[in-house]
Parts: C-alpha cells; structure tokens; sequence
C-alpha cells in the first residue's frame, strides 16, 4: 500500500534518496513515475561526483567485453535505451578501436569475438577507411573495429532525469548535506541535513532511504552503522579546446591508461589513468604533473595532433568500484553494480544502497534499486523508464528538434536545442534581450541563463556551468562569468552574494587550468586575472 501522500507531513516522504549523481538523480526519477513521494538530498550540485568528472562515453561494451562480459551486456542493453530515451544528451558519434603497430596484433581477433558475443555489433574496417573517416587519427594504424560507441553529456542527463522527477512531484535540495541519521532501534526512520549556504539544519522523514552517494557510499553507511566496502580508483583526464576527432577512439587492447579519446560538443577528452587512492583523498582531487606528462604522452599515440593542440583544463574523478581485488588501479575490477539491502546484511531496516556501475548502465541500476524499494513498500507499479523519454527528448534525436528549431527566428534557440532538445522550445526567446549572448564560446543567450535558474535550481555560477556550459569554452569564463553574475545578481536581488560567487567561480576555473598552466591557457588565465583584479577589483 503506498500511504497517502496528501497526508503526509511536509518533512516526510516515501523515499530519501542522498546523492544528486546520475544514480541518485535517475533513482529519483523511476520513484516518482512510479507514484512515490520523494526528496534527493545533494551536499553541492548536481553532478559533482563523478558523474560530472568522468569521459562523457555512452559505452557499446565494447570495452569490457573481453574481461567482464556481464558489464558489456549490460552498456549494450542500455546504450540502445538510451540513445532513444536521452537523445538530446548524446552525440551518435560511432566509436573505433584501433591496433597500432607496438599493440598485440591477435587481440583484435579475441576482441571482436568477444564484443560479438556480448551482442555488441564489432565490425573490422579497413584501416584505409578509418584513415580516411578520422584524418587525425595515428596514421599507422594497423588495424581497426567500428562500435556503436558515442559521447553522452553528463551534466544534461542527470540534470533531465532531475526534472522530470520534480515534474513528477519530486523534491530537491542542493547544497545541503546529510550529517547524520534518525534512528529508531535498528530502524532508520530519516536523516538530520545542514545547507550548506544557509547554514539551516533540517530534518526530514522517509519510509526507506537510498544511499546513492558514490564513492561517498561507505561513509554515509557508516552513519547508519552499515558497512560497505569500496575501492575509490582516482582516474585523471585532459580536455583540448577542440574536437580533433568524430568518432570516438580507442586502443584495441587491455584497457590501459590514456587510451580513449571522446569527442563531445565542441571540445574532445582524453583519458583516463587509474589509481587507488585513499577514502578520504576523494574530496579534493588533484591532477599532477606525472598524470599530465602521461596522458599527452599515450593520447597523441592516438592522434598525433594533440601534443601540438591547446588544452583547456585537466581534471580528475574518483569511481566508485566495489571490490576485495587488490590490485593498485582497479582496472580488473567489475563495472558492475551491486544493491545492498541493509536489512538483511546489516540487520538496519530502511536503508538501501546502490554501488558501483557506470554512467551508461545508471538507467538499469535505478531500475532494479526502485524494484526493491516497491517491493518493501508494496508498490506494484512497473518500470517505465526504459520507454519513456527524458524531458528534452521527446522528438528521439537532436536532427528531428533541430529541423523544427530552424524555423524560428532565434540563433539562441537554436544554439540551445542542441543542449536542452525540446526543452528549448520553452525558452523566453525571440526578443533581443533573452537572446543576447552571455557566453560567446558556447552560445549562452540570457533566455538560456534565466531557464536554468528560474526552473533548474541553479544559484551559483558553477551551477550554470553545468546546466548551459557557460565558461567551458575555450576562455574559460573571462568574459561571461561577469555577464552572468549581473543575472544571478538581478534575480536574487544581492550583488555582494555575486562578488564572492565570482571569486569562487574563478577558482574552481584556475584550478582546472593549473596544472596544463602554460602556452595560451597561461596567457588567457593571466588576461582574465588582470581583468578580474585589476580592472574589476576582485
Ligand atoms: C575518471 C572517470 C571516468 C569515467 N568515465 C566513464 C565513462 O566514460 N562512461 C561511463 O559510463 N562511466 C564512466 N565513469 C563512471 C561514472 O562516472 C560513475 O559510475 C557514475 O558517475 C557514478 O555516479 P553516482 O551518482 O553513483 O556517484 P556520484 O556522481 O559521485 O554522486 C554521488 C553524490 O553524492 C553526494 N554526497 C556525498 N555525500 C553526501 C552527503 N553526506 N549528503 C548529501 N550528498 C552527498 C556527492 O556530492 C555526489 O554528488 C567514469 C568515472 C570516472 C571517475
């Protein structure tokens, strides 16, 4: 029976789930569609974790399907789904695993066979034709496989998975930290919360609690007095300020370090290396020299033309793998994931957490996450997500909204449906003023700026970064993040709370292009300070 929610106090819910990541966020979204009353609690924004430090690759498999088949079944099975359901959020780029003369040339038998298995289509090309697809490509290639690789946009999907849930009557609160657990006996009855730039605390009530925290997983049940064991694999990538490649590029080989390079908006990335670091390194994780040297060394084997081509930023994500394996990069462990019911592990009734798995399979892990929550609430209410489009896309892929967006008048809007799909068709538009550009880079019109802080819960800069893209470009915020300041400062009416966002903002930019700070990105990075400090006085 699910309990009537009208009647529901306003601080209780059918499900807390913590952690606004993809598997928080799309655990949130299959709760509410199928009728539940939820809250996703979130300690900063959207995407923080690794969701928004990660390849942005919408995997075939291909790349699991010699060692760990059941992870490439399960990213072929959900690259289909969501290549229909999340078409806004992905670029259908095809992927291609090339041989290069120093790789064992028998793996890429063995890889086809195995991909082939696994259901994932692996077809050996011509490696004249690959040339001639990818011109960039390492020339001496010696052989090379087409996959239905392609490149998905983090921040979108787990930003309209969080829509429509909040569409759906869900509720959520960023910036706000879950500190501890209500417990009653060994029952978990709610959590205590502190938001983070209101200092408030809260607490709040739910018949089950999902501990979607990723790497972050083991210290949140810990608070329950659950335990959870998780191997956190630091992995380090580079972004270069354009797309040398359409497809995306992989070694055909053991999965090692720098052998991906994703093409994705305007940018590409190469990545990634793999290392275990400590639990409680996982909050601040820096790129170093070594990680840099590497991957510019490995990733122009795949394209000679990055050691020569600028780089934008570095940056660094933590997976959150499970494991008792014991070795130091945590490459051979499963991608898998695994749904821990601490009932009957721990004996702690009312929490649940989810661990483990990739972007490509969050879908999945939801799905099967909400089955057991139903069956303890004694929801009888089936899965949809696979069938059901994120809002956005509605019309299947980005051709079919871009032929109905050229029809209008406005270039803001246009420039906006390759981000927001249909969603764009709701932007105030088509007068000058909302499609004035904010940020030039990327095409950010004020239309775009307004809609992601009146409808999306953006209150920083940071947070519009990652709902439009605005200061991902190639100048990295210099003159946008001013422009954009005046908007957040207008629609909350405080310009000293814009002053320290600002600062903040700058930072968490440099901090990116610190480590690759040489050549235009030192330039650039030099030029913006003089315009922040010196001209602006911050
Ligand atoms: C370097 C790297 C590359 C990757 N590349 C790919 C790829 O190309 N394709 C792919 O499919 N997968 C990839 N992955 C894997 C993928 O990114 C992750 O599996 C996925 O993003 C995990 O999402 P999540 O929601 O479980 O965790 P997270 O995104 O880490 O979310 C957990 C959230 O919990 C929040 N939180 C923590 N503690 C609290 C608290 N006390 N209160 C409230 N909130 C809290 C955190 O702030 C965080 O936002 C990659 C991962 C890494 C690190």
């Amino acid at each position: 029976m699910i309990k009537n929610t009208h009647t529901m106090n306003p601080n209780e819910f059918d499900v807390i789930i913590i952690g606004g990541g993809i598997t928080g966020a799309g655990t949130q979204r299959d709760c509410a569609m199928r009728g539940l009353k939820t809250l996703l609690i979130e300690r900063s924004d959207i995407a923080t974790g690794a969701t928004g430090r990660n390849h942005g690759l919408l995997h075939s498999g291909a790349r699991y399907a010699v060692n760990d088949s059941e992870s490439a079944e399960e990213c072929i099975r959900e690259n289909r789904i969501l290549r229909k359901i999340a078409a806004h959020c992905i670029d259908e780029t095809g992927g291609l695993f090339i041989t290069l003369p120093e790789d064992d040339p028998e793996y890429q038998n063995t890889f086809v066979e195995s991909c082939l298995r696994a259901g994932i289509e692996a077809e050996v090309i011509d490696p004249e034709l690959a040339r001639r697809w990818e011109p960039t490509v390492n020339q001496n290639l010696t052989g090379a496989v087409k996959v239905p690789d392609a490149s998905i946009d983090p921040f979108r999907l787990c930003a309209a998975n969080m829509l429509d849930a909040k569409l759906r009557g869900g509720q959520v609160r960023l910036h706000t930290t879950v500190t501890g657990f209500i417990k009653e006996g060994d029952t978990v009855r709610g959590v205590h919360t502190r938001n983070a730039q209101t200092g408030q605390v809260n607490d709040f009530y739910a018949r089950i609690i999902v501990n979607a925290g990723g790497v972050w997983a083991q210290e949140i049940a810990a608070m329950a007095g659950a335990q959870i064991s998780l191997y956190p694999a630091k992995g380090s990538l580079l972004i270069f300020a354009h797309r040398v490649n359409k497809h995306v590029i992989n070694r055909c080989r053991k999965p090692s370090n720098a052998d991906i390079l994703v093409p994705g908006d305007t940018v590409c990335i190469v990545g990634t290396t793999s290392s275990r670091i400590p639990l409680d390194a996982c909050d601040e994780v820096a790129v170093t020299p070594e990680e840099v040297n590497l991957l510019i060394t490995e990733g122009s084997k795949l394209a000679p033309v990055l050691s020569s081509t600028r780089i934008l930023r570095a940056y660094a994500g933590v997976r959150p793998l499970i494991s008792t394996d014991k070795d130091d990069s945590g490459r051979n462990i499963t991608r898998g994931f695994v749904i821990l019911d601490h009932e009957s592990r721990d004996g702690i009734k009312g929490l649940v957490s989810i661990c483990g798995g990739k972007l490509t399979t969050y879908r999945l892990m939801a799905e099967k996450t909400t089955d057991l929550l139903c069956r303890k609430l004694g929801n009888e209410k089936k899965c949809m997500t696979a069938v059901s489009p994120l809002p956005g896309s509605e019309e299947g892929s980005y051709e079919k909204v871009a032929q109905k967006i050229w029809e209008t008048p406005s270039t803001a809007q246009k420039a906006a449906a390759f981000r927001m799909g249909t969603r764009a068709f709701r932007m105030r538009s088509s007068d000058r003023w909302n499609d004035a550009l904010v940020c030039k880079c990327e095409e950010v019109s004020v239309g775009e700026i307004n809609g992601a802080i009146e409808r999306m819960d953006a209150s920083t800069l940071t947070d519009l970064r990652r709902r439009t893209r605005l200061g991902m470009g190639p100048c990295q915020g210099e003159f946008c993040a001013c422009r954009a300041a005046g908007l957040l400062a207008a629609s909350h009416g405080c310009i000293d709370r814009e002053r320290e966002d600002l600062n903040q903002f700058l930072q968490e930019r440099w901090k990116g292009n610190f480590p690759i700070g040489w050549g235009d990105t030192l330039r650039e990075a030099e030029y913006t300070q003089w315009v922040y400090k010196f001209v602006l006085g911050l």
